[in-house]
């Protein structure tokens, strides 16, 4: 399977080779190429960033992300445990906005500070 190392712009092209248990990686500059072929191969994480909904504030959307990535096929259920949430300013960059979003274990955070309207 050849892969692109996303983790730094020298976007390293790798080759992974499964064979059973094991996973060799080659083309990677880095360990840090092997390590996130290794978990695409394995549990494809990413990190979901996207807005929920916010009152008192002037603007009416609060930008939120997972605090870690979480699996590729949770995803979706994390989206759509966001659907509906609604949040009051203040709110300060960090801030838990939904904690174990869709049961993951990671939490959802505000990636901005918002204070009241006007
Ligand atoms: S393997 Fe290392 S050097 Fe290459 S893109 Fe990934 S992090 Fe960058």
């Amino acid at each position: 399977m050849k892969i692109i190392c996303v983790n730094c712009p020298m976007g390293c092209p790798m080759e992974v080779q499964v064979s059973g248990q094991e996973i060799s990686v080659s083309g990677n500059a880095c360990s840090r190429g092997a390590a996130y072929a290794k978990t695409e191969c394995v549990n494809p994480v990413r990190m979901v960033a996207t807005t929920v909904k916010l009152k008192n504030a002037a603007i009416a959307a609060l930008p939120v992300k997972t605090a870690k990535p979480v699996p590729k096929g949770k995803i979706f259920d994390c989206v759509k445990a966001l659907k509906g949430v609604e949040v009051c300013a203040p709110i300060s960059i960090g801030d838990i906005i939904v904690p174990n979003c869709a049961g993951t274990g990671v939490d959802i955070v505000a990636t901005k500070n918002v204070g009241f309207a006007g």
